[in-house]
């Protein structure tokens, strides 16, 4: 990165700061002496929950509703501003009375219930970092995020609803607490009103603890670089890394990005995003951000499909949802269940339609703004990473973005390039590595505990450069926008030619008979590597054994014509379900082994974990 960041870059990054409410004023807008450890807005001091919630009140929004939420079993709650900020007072409190300091580490796994929020806020405004960790991750998952963070509490619900049924969740965390020395308290939320294991002492019904306490509370203010949350990778590549998000600079980025991208009005727009809040677009797009914007949004407890597939359209139309934010994988989903489903609801609410968590295939682009945003919504997609903490490249919805896949541009404030090997920048039309050589407000401050890892894993691509390198590959087209083309790992190397997964997986899914697809290289021994294709057909695998080769054959030859024969498949198999990762990225390196015939590798941050047994199973007898 050049040693003097441009002028005009802080300026605005400084005017955005002014909109959340300092209690001192920074006296530096970056410091960048420590490179690449960044600190922003140094000497400013802030409360983030304050930001997110008070000052809401204060200014006479308390009525304002906050989250319409709405349980998987159809239970709702509606949550104004001046609620939200009780409930988070009396969580601070109970927090306190366990003895928490600034400082203390806090793990969370709760499924997708209001508590999740109060807990993150309370954490927040106490300067207690916290660890969200995803309701559907395994014991083991859980155990070695508490002890990387070492966390001295863990909130946590006796069960959690999913796909109709209450499953537990307790019974499964004590596993894992069981060897977490450092957990002195475990809060448990009652949601699903199973019985659950018990350790007198060390467990502390949430409703004991926390309703009684007082509902009011004096934020403190923090230092601008306070650590406000560790949140681990989705291990799509490889060992989840502990992401490291400080306050200032973080709820900056997160509350102009979310105002700016989604054009949002506090006064007028209704605002879901579907994430889960163990992922970071949920840190960013469910809590921070739009409540530093004192934004109203829906939050939803439960899988989209329950109890039936209509649930998301059905959800919308009740709450007149405006700006909806979602993941291209559940977009596919929606693609296969047919586009009969939304058309039998009043979607004339939307406005703007998101998009986020891996390159949107034209034709899902195309289905999405069709069938979802009535032919006139604009779709934006958003790229960014943990890491960037908050989205950096994206189409503002006042530019609508008429390049469906889709083009792009960092935001304003924001500098990306793509580049060559030698850290060249390349021309139009030409494709290489995505990287921002310039410092950002939502940076990640480094890998908990792991300065090494944290130099090694993200800035030692360029070092004569200084850019930060994000993993992903990217293209310019002919106007200079920016394409993402995926991961460079997901790149494969057939008889020379370089071909991206995502180029061969969009062609798949264009043609009629696929719903989703996925590619992998796999070693050959003539080719170097050849493309191993995983494909959902549309209407679930409903086709005929007899059939199948037909389809087949048929989806090869229309690869060949999207992209040329060098990319035709040397294997399509027909799939019931794709490994994926509870932000709902495909795991290819899982399916990589299978097309290797390897051991599959660790499965721990999957969402379901059975699905490599489904596909194994699946494919005894064919080829
Ligand atoms: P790990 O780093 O542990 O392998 P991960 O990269 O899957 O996990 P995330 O931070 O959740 O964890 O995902 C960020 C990545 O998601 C980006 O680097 C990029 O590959 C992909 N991505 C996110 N949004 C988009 C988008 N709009 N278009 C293309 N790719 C995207
Ligand atoms: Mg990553």
């Amino acid at each position: 990165m050049s040693p003097s960041p441009d002028h005009d870059r802080l300026e605005f990054w400084e005017e955005q700061a002014q909109r959340l409410h300092w209690d001192t004023r920074w006296n530096q807008a970056l410091d960048w002496s420590d490179a690449p450890f960044a600190r922003w807005f140094t000497g400013g001091t802030l409360n983030v929950a304050y930001n997110c919630v008070d000052r809401h009140v204060e200014a006479g929004h308390g009525d304002q509703v906050a989250f319409h939420w709405e349980g998987e079993p159809g239970d709702t709650r509606t949550i104004t501003y001046a609620e939200l900020r009780s409930e988070v007072c009396k969580t601070a409190n109970a927090l306190l009375s366990l003895g928490l300091r600034a400082g203390d580490r806090v793990a969370i796994q709760l499924p997708m219930i209001p508590e999740a929020v109060f807990a993150m806020l309370a954490c927040a405004r106490l300067g207690l970092p916290h660890s969200v960790v995803f309701g559907g991750f395994s014991p083991a998952a859980l155990r070695s995020r508490i002890e990387d963070a070492g966390a001295r509490l863990l909130i946590t619900s006796d069960g959690q609803y999913r796909r109709g049924k209450a499953e537990p969740m307790k019974a499964l965390t004590d596993e894992a607490t069981g060897h977490t020395p450092s957990i002195e308290h475990v809060l448990v939320v009652r949601r699903t009103g199973a019985d659950v294991p018990w350790t007198e002492g060390r467990d502390l019904w949430w409703h004991h603890l926390v309703d009684t306490q007082s509902a009011a509370h004096r934020p403190e203010a923090f230092d601008a670089e306070h650590p406000l949350f560790i949140l681990y990778t989705s291990g799509t590549t490889g060992k989840p890394k502990g992401i490291l998000h400080t306050t200032g600079g973080y709820l900056t980025q997160a509350a102009y990005t979310h105002r700016a991208v989604f054009g949002l009005d506090p006064d007028s727009d209704i605002y879901w995003c579907t994430a889960d809040i163990g992922w970071i677009t949920g840190h960013s797009y469910i809590v921070y951000g739009p409540l530093a914007n004192r934004t109203t949004s829906v939050m939803y407890e439960g899988t989209p499909n329950t109890p039936h597939e209509g649930r998301h359209f059905e959800i919308i139309e009740r709450y007149g949802v405006s700006v909806y934010y979602t993941a291209p994988t559940l977009i596919r989903t929606f693609m296969k269940w047919g586009e009969d489903i939304p058309a039998r609801y009043d979607l004339s609410s939307i406005g703007v339609l998101g998009s986020v968590g891996e390159p949107i295939n034209p034709e899902a682009w195309r289905w999405y703004r069709k069938h979802i945003g009535g032919d006139r919504a604009p779709v934006v997609d958003t790229w960014w990473q943990t890491e960037t903490g908050a989205v950096m490249i994206a189409p503002l919805p006042d530019r609508p973005d008429v390049k469906p896949g889709s083009a792009r541009t960092p935001l304003p404030g924001i500098s990306a390039k793509v580049v060559d090997d030698q850290g060249r920048e390349v021309g139009k039309g030409e494709s290489g590595y995505l990287v921002l050589d310039q410092p950002w407000p939502s940076m990640l401050r480094g890998v908990w505990g792991d300065d090494d890892r944290y130099r090694e894993t993200y800035w030692s691509r360029f070092p004569a450069q200084g850019y930060y390198f994000a993993g992903d590959g990217a293209r310019y087209d002919e106007d200079g926008d920016i394409w993402l083309l995926g991961r460079i790992d997901d790149v494969m190397n057939v008889s020379g030619h370089r071909i991206s997964t995502a180029e061969v997986e969009s062609a798949l899914v264009s043609h009629s008979a696929v719903a989703e697809a996925a590619v992998v290289g796999a070693s050959d021994a003539t080719t170097g590597q050849a493309i191993v294709a995983f494909v959902i057909l549309r209407g679930g695998a409903t086709v005929r054994e007899t059939d199948a080769g037909r389809v087949v054959a048929a989806l090869r030859e229309h690869v060949a014509q999207e992209i040329g024969p060098i990319a035709k498949p040397r294997q399509i198999l027909t799939v019931p379900e794709l490994p994926k990762t509870r932000s709902g990225k495909i795991m290819r390196r899982l399916l990589r082994d299978v097309a290797e015939n390897r051991e599959v590798g660790d499965v721990t941050t999957l969402a379901d974990a059975s699905v490599m047994d489904l596909i194994n199973a699946g494919l005894v007898g064919e080829t």
